[in-house]
């Protein structure tokens, strides 16, 4: 007969803020034709490149800013 135990661990998901992290993102789209800059890690270049896309469409009027930033689960004590 096989036997086994099994113990159960609460964890915390929330914003990994530690230096190893992986490093935030910034993108924009615009709303009017679905196109974006590339993720980077400096939201000035997302800016810079809605600027561009407007003078260059100058219908084109609004956009979405897409974050990414990273999460983790912290373990917390054994039940
Ligand atoms: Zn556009």
């Amino acid at each position: 007969m096989t036997r086994a135990a099994y113990r159960f661990r609460e964890f915390t998901i929330g914003p990994h803020l530690e230096p190893d992290a992986e490093a935030w993102t910034f993108a924009m789209q615009c709303t009017t034709c679905c196109e974006s800059s590339e993720p980077g890690p400096e939201i000035q270049d997302a800016q810079d490149w809605a600027e561009a896309h407007l003078k260059a469409n100058p219908d084109h009027r609004h956009y979405r800013e897409h974050v990414t930033r990273p999460y983790r689960a912290v373990p917390g004590a054994w039940q």
